[in-house]
């Protein structure tokens, strides 16, 4: 196991934690359906980016063949 070979101060532990924190979502509305999306991403609810549709949106998908 490796051993650290002399202590880590507070002062230095909270300088390489300085850069740990998480910051938050900045989401979006989209310009299609005005549901809160990512910025530079699909918009998960109706599936345009740009103003124009990227991924064909499914209204539902039935899991079960055998009952079709
Ligand atoms: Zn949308």
């Amino acid at each position: 196991m490796a051993v650290p070979k002399s202590k880590i101060t507070r002062s230095r532990r909270g300088m390489r934690r300085s850069h740990d924190s998480l910051v938050g979502a900045n989401p979006n509305e989209c310009s299609n359906c005005g549901e809160l999306k990512r910025p530079h991403h699909v918009c998960s609810a109706c599936g345009h980016y740009d103003d124009r549709e990227v991924v064909a949106a499914v209204e539902e998908i039935d899991l079960d063949e055998d009952a079709a």
